[in-house]
């Protein structure tokens, strides 16, 4: 019984310093529903388990909560190197495992009755993020022309599913939100909802665990227009794929439209066939990187929203030399503007300029110049093996490792398409994609991989937790 209290305690005070060590308070919303979900916790060893209801909840929480609280464990007094460890436990387990069982933590009494609704439903608009602010170019004009028409029509054209995709900061948030502001603008009796695909898994999993997943599911379903941002977050993630699959084949069926954006092709996705066929079925549009002349027009209209003037050989300095995207354009007219804010009679100049945004304009050129085949030769050099090696045909088990953590990198910082890449390690773009997402999910459970990829990137010049995130 005071062992029991012992670890009691110590699991209080294992969630008490978890807690202190957060600065957000969507982190700490995001603990509060969280924890309560966790069956039991005990210690095995050296091994903190901690029991959750399905392998869902297991992959999703060792990723989020592992290495967080393995970091506070020796300071909550639980003891030195532990390691937590997400278990599953059947819900009809009714005999007591063997180790010592850790009386379950105050907070997990709540009911599931007396217990907040857990959904948070629709995510604010950005409030800038409308069609008459996004600068039409080659790169993004069929994307923009079919935002147009799902937002003029909703649920009554052919363009539904709407897939947009392309590379991070090129708009496809932008451009998702625009239609839901254009259709809440047109008609506020239409329903609108805005939910990051992140945020859906979220819900699902809180809905599950409080056993409200009818209500989770009428909920979705009765919207009119559904706007699900970055869904690459449903790669690899099976039971939430089906979930998903439900909800949006019910939203067709009545009409509704659904709007998907996604960093890579639904092709490339890896999702499960008769998902990629449905999206398919609709609309798929990609955005690319603008063009000089986009960019320049970008910046024009930026300028506009902040009623600044910028000396055009500026502005031209900006767009010749930030061309990845159009977020990485802005943090440098931000620099800029601040720069003249804080400098108010230093009349500013090329070379000004240059010097601002030096940091910047070298990373571009190291993106544009990190490609797989750098790539490979970098994690060759790091794990000692050749070249050759890592594009040798056959599965040496030694290679394996090296192999895939160069795809996964060249999946991260590279915008080539998997095709692209495969070529280069002499395989199959399928390849490519499944060893990329081998190492992203050991990257959750080895600390030291993570540290070889930081090692690699840093070879390459890159920042990490561009590669990591
Ligand atoms: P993504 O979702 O593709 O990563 P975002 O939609 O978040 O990119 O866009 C990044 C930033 O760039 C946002 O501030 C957005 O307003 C701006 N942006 C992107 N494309 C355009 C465009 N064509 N016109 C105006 N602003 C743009
Ligand atoms: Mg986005």
């Amino acid at each position: 019984m005071s062992e029991s209290n012992n670890e009691n305690t110590a699991w209080e005070r294992v969630v008490a310093l978890y807690r202190a060590s957060l600065s957000s308070p969507e982190e700490i919303k995001r603990m509060e529903l969280h924890f309560p979900q966790f069956r039991s916790h005990s210690l095995v060893g050296t091994e903190f388990r901690i029991g959750v209801m399905e392998d869902l909840q297991k992959e999703w929480f060792t990723k989020l909560y592992a290495k967080p609280l393995e970091s506070v464990m020796a300071k909550a007094g639980v003891g030195d190197g532990i390691s937590v460890v997400f278990t599953v436990e059947k819900p009809d387990v009714t005999a007591k495992p063997r180790h010592v069982d850790l009386p379950e933590p105050e907070h997990k009494t709540v009911s599931a009755e007396t217990r907040p609704h857990t959904l948070q439903s629709t995510l604010p608009l950005h409030e800038n993020y409308l069609f008459e602010n996004f600068v039409r170019g080659p790169s993004n004009s069929f994307a923009y022309a079919a935002a147009i028409a799902v937002a003029k029509g909703l649920g009554k054209n052919a363009y539904n599913p709407l897939f947009i995709w392309g590379s991070t900061g090129l708009g496809k948030t932008h451009l998702m939100e625009a239609i839901g502001h254009y259709v809440l603008d047109n008609n506020p009796k239409l329903s609108v909802c805005y939910i990051t695909s992140e945020t859906f898994l979220n819900e699902y999993l809180n809905a599950m665990a409080s056993s409200v997943l009818p209500s989770f599911r009428s909920r979705y379903r009765k919207y009119d227009l559904l706007l699900l941002d970055d869904v690459q977050f449903l790669v690899g993630k099976k039971q939430f794929q089906e979930e998903f699959f439900n909800t949006f084949s019910q939203l067709m069926i009545f009409d509704k439209q659904v709007v998907m954006t996604c960093d890579v092709s639904p092709k490339e996705l890896g999702l499960e066939e008769r998902l990629i066929s449905r999206f398919q079925q609709g609309m798929v549009v990609e955005i690319e990187s603008p063009s000089l002349e986009t960019r320049i027009a970008i910046l024009k209209s930026k300028m506009q929203a902040r009623h600044r003037i910028i000396p055009d050989e500026i502005l031209n300095f900006i767009a010749e030399n930030i061309k990845s995207h159009v977020r990485a354009i802005e943090g440098a007219l931000s620099r800029v503007v601040t720069f003249m804010d804080v400098n108010p009679d230093m009349p500013l100049n090329v070379d000004i300029a240059q010097h601002l945004l030096k940091d910047m304009i070298e990373d571009e050129v190291t993106i544009r110049n990190i490609t797989p085949d750098s790539i490979i030769q970098a994690t060759a050099e790091h794990y000692g093996v050749t070249v050759e090696d890592i594009k040798a045909p056959g599965r040496t088990q030694s290679l394996v490792t090296p192999r895939q953590v160069a795809m996964f990198i060249a999946c991260k910082v590279t915008t080539d398409s998997l095709q692209t890449i495969g070529k280069a390690f002499d395989r199959k773009h399928t390849t490519v994609f499944y060893g990329s997402q081998q190492i992203q999910k050991r990257l959750t459970v080895e600390p030291d991989l993570k540290q070889s990829i930081m090692q690699i990137s840093a070879k390459l010049g890159r920042k990490i937790s561009d590669v990591l995130e």
